[in-house]
């Protein structure tokens, strides 16, 4: 059984998961149902995100396993009370950006190779991706086809089923006019719209870049694709001039704000997919925020109190200053609400495929360490720091 995911696979394991209740949703703008499943009933609420970003098809696997450990009570999660708690999980916050990721990995990994072979693939994409980073280190301006864009050289809209004609007819528009480099919709982190979840906030940075008309591109392995234009890495919003936000982040901020008013809520981790690090520091003076210092010292000391707990199982860096020119989503909510951890998983990068790469070095530690911290980091939210 090929264990690299796509969205039938998802809905399928979804579908399957006989201890969680499925909770009314929302649905994104070409329709597509944002998963959200609770289990428990405490009443200290935890909310778990997963698949903010398309390509991060760990993050959704992790995720998925967390759920059903957790609601079938196995290994570490075997003496959590569910009593005590409720977990509210959104495993795929990003569907459509998944869809296209993951259909552009079918055209080179498909459900008859073996295990090996699939591995193979990955480690070949994962060393590709990280001799990019260094090419473009020797050479900033070089902004040719990367190596691993190579490898999806031939993909376009049509390697997208067709039972998804909108998301087809989305990334056709996006890619018609070759500013977008061929094979990038490898790395497709944006919803089919071209929006980047996690910079649609008012603060983004991008906002004012679009609206300044500056050329701007991604970093590293991505110096080739703007993220001024609609596209796999997205811009922050539909209309710049006329901000709003996606349904998939009013689906979690309604949530949260719904759960920290009635005084139920305890804390949120979002995952990620590579890097193998934890945010967990809120940089106030990046947003509006008018809340008084001894609040905002609080929020701080708690989140550290966490992260630190999640690092003892995973040994993951505690990363607390990359937010300050990029105003993401998570940074936001992280001055609004106290213990939001957004957690880097894998420490072999290269999405989506990178972290399959080593399966024995890399992939089973990844998610077994990562269990572990969010068992322990579950109850801390739930014993110690209750709001
Ligand atoms: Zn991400």
């Amino acid at each position: 059984m090929n264990y690299i995911l796509d969205y039938d696979k998802v809905l399928n394991i979804l579908n399957n998961m006989k201890n969680l209740r499925k909770m009314k949703s929302i649905n994104t703008r070409m329709g597509y149902e944002v998963p959200y499943y609770t289990y428990g009933k405490g009443k200290n609420h935890i909310v778990i995100v997963g698949g903010t970003h398309g390509s991060e098809i760990i993050s959704v696997d992790f995720v998925l396993k967390l759920m059903d450990k957790i609601s079938n009570k196995k290994d570490e999660f075997n003496d959590l009370d569910e009593n005590k708690f409720t977990i509210h999980f959104i495993p795929l916050q990003n569907p459509e950006g998944f869809i296209i990721s993951t259909s552009v990995i079918k055209t080179l990994i498909n459900d008859t190779m073996s295990l090996d072979e699939i591995e193979k693939v990955c480690k070949d994409y994962y060393l590709k991706y990280k001799q990019d980073d260094i090419n473009v280190k020797e050479n900033k301006g070089n902004k040719e086809i990367k190596l691993h864009q190579q490898m999806f050289i031939d993909t376009n809209y049509e390697c997208i089923p067709k039972k998804h004609e909108k998301i087809r007819e989305s990334v056709k528009e996006m890619y018609k006019d070759e500013r977008l480099p061929k094979g990038s919709m490898i790395c497709f982190r944006a919803n089919a719209s071209g929006i980047e979840l996690n910079r649609n906030t008012r603060f983004s940075k991008g906002l004012k870049d679009i609206k300044e008309k500056k050329e701007v591109y991604g970093l590293n392995r991505y110096n080739n694709i703007p993220t001024t234009i609609k596209g796999p890495l997205g811009i922050p919003c539909i209309d710049v001039n006329n901000f709003s936000y996606e349904n998939e982040n009013i689906l979690l901020f309604d949530l949260l704000e719904k759960l920290y008013c009635e005084k139920k809520y305890c804390g949120c981790i979002l995952f990620h997919s590579t890097g193998g690090e934890i945010y967990y520091k809120p940089i106030f003076e990046s947003y509006e925020n008018n809340l008084r210092v001894e609040e905002q010292e609080k929020i701080s000391n708690k989140n550290l109190e966490l992260a630190l707990e999640y690092q003892k199982y995973t040994e993951y860096k505690l990363t607390d200053n990359n937010d300050k020119e990029f105003n993401s989503f998570d940074g936001y909510l992280r001055t609004l609400y106290p213990n939001i951890l957004l957690i880097e998983l894998s420490k072999m990068g290269g999405n989506p495929l990178g972290p399959y790469g080593d399966i024995k070095n890399n992939y089973i530690p990844t998610i077994n360490d990562n269990l572990k911290a969010t068992r322990n980091v579950i109850e801390l939210m739930i014993n110690k720091t209750s709001i």
